[in-house]
C-alpha cells in the first residue's frame, strides 16, 4: 500500500538516504506500529536520477507500505498539478511545452476514456470531469478505476 506524505522531492534528492522521513503513526491495514523496511528507487519528472524512497513493514499483518510524496499520484512521475495543467491545455488544444508529447497524449486518451466510463459524460462536460473524478477518489489519467 502507498502512504502519502508531505515531503519535498528536491530535499529527498539532495539528502538521499539521509533524508529524515517521518514514520507514519500506524499501519493503514491493521493499525499496528510500523517498522522501517529499506528503500526503493523512484523517478520524478524534473530530477535526472532516481531518488530513494523509504518503505515500511507492519510486524502484525506483514503488509509492506511505500511512502510517496503527496504531490504525486501513485505510478506517476509528474506532479498532479502538471498533469492537471496538461489536461487543461489539451482542452484548449495546446501542448504543455516541458512534458513529452506522447505522455501528454496518453494522459488525454485515458482521461477521455475514464470520463466516459466513470461519469458517462459527453465531450461538452470534459472541462469539469477532471475535478469531478478526483472528488470521487479517481486518478483521472489512470487506467485503473478505483472502487468505492
Ligand atoms: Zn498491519
Amino acid at each position: 500500500m502507498v502512504i502519502f506524505v508531505d515531503v519535498d522531492v528536491n530535499e529527498i534528492a539532495r539528502l538521499g538516504r539521509k533524508f529524515h522521513w517521518q514514520r507514519p503513526p500506524e499501519c493503514p491495514c491493521c493499525g499496528a506500529g510500523l517498522w522501517w523496511h529499506g528503500f526503493v528507487l523512484a523517478y520524478f519528472d524534473h530530477l535526472p536520477q532516481a531518488v530513494w524512497i523509504h518503505r515500511l513493514r507492519c510486524p502484525c499483518c506483514g503488509a509492506v507500505h511505500r511512502l510517496r510524496p503527496k504531490a504525486y499520484w501513485s505510478r506517476f512521475r509528474s506532479t498532479t498539478r502538471n498533469i492537471s495543467l496538461t489536461i487543461n491545455r489539451f482542452l484548449e488544444q495546446d501542448w504543455q511545452p516541458d512534458i513529452p508529447n506522447p505522455r501528454q497524449k496518453l494522459w488525454w486518451q485515458r482521461f477521455c476514456r475514464k470520463a466516459r466510463l466513470v461519469i458517462g459524460l459527453g465531450w461538452e462536460w470534459l472541462p469539469d470531469a477532471f475535478d469531478l473524478l478526483i472528488s470521487w477518489g479517481q486518478i483521472p489519467v489512470s487506467n485503473v478505476i478505483q472502487s468505492g
